[in-house]
């Protein structure tokens, strides 16, 4: 019988996927867990009923995540990972040579566990590189103990429900202006402004009272049903944000990378709003 698995986040309306063939599905400690295979997108992963990845359009958010901060930066050598636990922000984050160590801070081994046998291709053999640390434990109390800083912190978290609402708090984002390095930058997921304005809303207005720069840049993410992906930008250094397209260009080439999504072009395009999600930085 054909199956098909609901996307529940969305209280009045329901995103379906078909599920070819289930890899694994049950509760973890932290939340429920299933991988399938989809003939349009290829292997799913979703937790609580949220579309996490999808083998054929994770690389847009994976590349817009990494390669932002770090292009930006232009001598990220420390960068943490909160969540993330498929490897897919870790894996865009190492190919960058600059980089000495990645600190990778998520809170359900299970989820990189089952990755790692059921999405190799996401990782890509990222958990093994020496720059490596994985951490298991709540990102909150990760970024309050550590004494560590970072150049860029990346917080590739699940929604604001469940162990990832906390990701979302005033405490959390002031434990990341903490470990910190000055210059650095802070991005965070922030779902879709046209149907979940007020996530975005509630980060722009913590990020605006503790962070002397801040913006939010877009992607089109197929998966994410319903407008652009938001992304929020946090820096304790307005010029990071402001670096002009040749020098990211310069950077881009010197550090060899291939994309598939993300270009200097595309980068410096991100951050040009349309008028409704311009207002929620506002509002
Ligand atoms: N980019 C995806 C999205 O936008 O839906 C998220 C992918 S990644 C799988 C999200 C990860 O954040 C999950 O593995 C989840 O376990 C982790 N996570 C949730 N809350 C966390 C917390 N408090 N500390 C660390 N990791 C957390």
């Amino acid at each position: 019988m054909t199956r098909w698995i609901d996307e529940t986040l969305h209280p009045h309306f329901r995103c379906s996927l078909k599920a070819d063939r289930v890899l694994y599905e049950n509760k973890t400690e932290h939340q429920h867990l299933v991988i399938f295979e989809n003939a349009t997108f290829g292997r799913v992963m979703m937790l609580d009923g949220v579309v996490q990845l999808t083998d054929r359009d994770e690389f847009i958010y994976h590349e817009m995540m990494a390669h932002a901060p770090i292009l930006a930066h232009g001598a990220a050598r420390r960068v943490l990972i909160i969540g993330g636990g498929d490897g897919g922000v870790l894996r865009e984050v190492l190919q960058h040579r600059g980089v000495e160590r990645a600190v990778l801070c998520e809170i359900d081994r299970a989820v990189v566990d089952l990755s790692l046998e059921h999405l190799p291709t996401i990782s890509r053999g990222a958990f093994d590189d020496p720059r490596v640390e994985l951490v298991i434990a709540d990102g909150v109390k990760f970024v309050a103990e550590t004494e560590e800083r970072f150049d860029c912190i990346i917080v590739d978290s699940t929604e604001p429900v469940g162990p990832a609402a906390v990701l979302f708090t005033r405490a959390f984002f002031e434990g990341c202006r903490r470990c910190l390095n000055r210059p650095g930058v802070l991005v965070t997921q922030n779902g879709l402004p046209f149907l979940h304005p007020d996530h975005l809303r509630g980060t722009m207005r913590l990020f605006c009272e503790l962070f002397e720069d801040t913006a939010t840049y877009l992607c089109d993410q197929p998966t994410y049903f319903g407008g652009p992906f938001a992304l929020a930008w946090a820096a304790n250094e307005p010029s990071l944000r402001k670096v002009r397209l040749a020098a990211l260009k310069e950077r881009f080439a010197q550090s060899g990378i291939e994309t598939n999504y993300y270009s200097p072009r595309v980068h410096k395009a991100a951050f040009q709003l349309p008028v409704y999600v311009q207002r929620l930085m506002t509002g």
